[in-house]
């Protein structure tokens, strides 16, 4: 890391340690050419990447979307509520883990699969076969709304 005060290259770690409960890292540094001490903390960065959907769009991630997608595939299929929260917080964590700031639609779309097809073999095939012909969750998702509106009609 680079010296804030004289620019130089080479700082070295003279102390390390856990604070604000284990979730921080304090260390305190010292420049090897001004002698200069200073202090870094070091956090996990836990923010959502941005999805990219297919035609270049960056939009926010949607924890809400992701949730009314995967109910919709569940509709009136024997899963609790609770495995379905598991299965969010599964997708979430692995998307935070990928550690990538932007994440292709494609990629979300593949967790929520392999999420599925662990809850519901039937849910998984509604989701499989009408997603890949789409290949974005947000299309995916308007889709399942008009077949669920035309069900009401009927
Ligand atoms: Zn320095």
């Amino acid at each position: 890391m680079h010296c804030p005060f004289c620019h130089a290259d080479d700082t070295k770690v003279i102390d390390s340690r856990l604070v604000g409960g284990g979730s921080q890292i304090r260390r305190r540094r010292q420049c090897q050419t001004c002698q200069e001490r200073f202090t870094t903390y070091e956090v996990a960065e836990l923010v959502m990447p941005r999805i990219i959907k297919r035609d270049g769009n960056r939009v926010p991630f949607d924890e809400e979307k992701l949730r009314s997608g995967i109910l919709r595939a569940l509709e009136k299929r024997p899963v609790a509520a609770e495995e379905v929260e598991k299965s969010i917080t599964r997708i979430m964590h692995s998307l935070r883990a990928t550690g990538e700031r932007e994440v292709h639609s494609d990629k979300l779309g593949e967790k929520v699969m392999i999420e599925l097809r662990a809850l519901d073999e039937v849910a998984y095939v509604r989701f499989a076969s009408v997603y890949r012909s789409f290949q974005d969750i947000e299309e995916f998702r308007d889709e399942l709304d008009r077949m669920a509106s035309e069900k009401t009609v009927d």
